[in-house]
């Protein structure tokens, strides 16, 4: 059996909204669309911005322990009362590259004590983890 399309009733052209295609959205319609987005977007966001900071903050803890390890490898061969700089221990250091702070940080060494006590430190403070103050 032939279907012949002109014979179909319009209203199997119509969409949910009862329109057809051609006829499209309201302004309305696009605007209510564009206010739920725009209000899950500030619902959204302060999360976003917060979990990109923990992000930042556990990866730059992350490379204070990998120059704290570079730090006592190279103090088992280092002579006593040496003073040590970040580039000293930087052929300890997995790879020879100096790991980076993801929140454009610098990473200072002070090694004014004896040892390992000073340590490795972020210039954003928060980064420092409590594993580097003992
Ligand atoms: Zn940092």
């Amino acid at each position: 059996m032939k279907i012949i399309h002109d014979k179909l009733p319009k209203k199997n052209l119509r969409g949910c909204l009862g329109r057809t295609p051609a006829q499209g959205f309201t302004i309305v319609e696009l605007m209510i669309v564009v206010m739920i987005i725009g209000l899950l977007a500030t619902v959204a966001y302060p999360f976003y911005g917060r979990a990109r900071t923990t992000t930042q903050i556990n990866q730059c803890q992350g490379h204070q322990r990998v120059l704290l390890g570079a730090l006592e490898l190279y103090m088992f061969e280092a002579e006593a009362g040496e003073a040590v700089t970040l580039n000293d221990i930087l052929p300890f250091v997995k790879g020879e590259t100096m790991p980076k702070c993801p929140a454009q940080g610098t990473y200072s060494l002070n090694s004014e004590n004896e040892g390992i006590q000073g340590g490795i430190a972020c210039s954003i403070a928060s980064h420092n983890a409590e594993f580097n103050a003992d």
